[in-house]
């Protein structure tokens, strides 16, 4: 049921985190053992980039948290955080 990042894309250079995080919470809509429909169709069309803020540390100490997953941000969310950054 996980969907794991699709290692086939030749040029990724970041891989997409799972749908579900390690304690089993959807990344979308933040229900525990999500199975909707609508969470793995944005999962399987988002667009993730190294965080712009930790530039993918995940947190460090003298940065304050950044809300991005293990050094990724969803590259649409980024978006609309202000910024034109490229997506991976
Ligand atoms: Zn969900
Ligand atoms: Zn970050």
């Amino acid at each position: 049921m996980v969907a794991l990042a699709n290692p086939s894309r030749p040029r990724a250079a970041v891989v997409k985190p799972p749908l579900l995080n390690f304690a089993g919470v959807c990344l979308h809509c933040g229900d525990r053992w999500c199975e909707a429909r609508k969470c793995a169709d944005w999962h399987a069309s988002s667009c993730w980039m190294v965080c712009p803020d930790c530039r993918g540390d995940g947190w460090t100490d003298t940065l304050l948290p950044c809300g991005c997953l293990f050094g990724v941000v969803e590259a649409s969310a980024a978006a609309d955080r202000g910024g034109r950054l490229s997506a991976v």
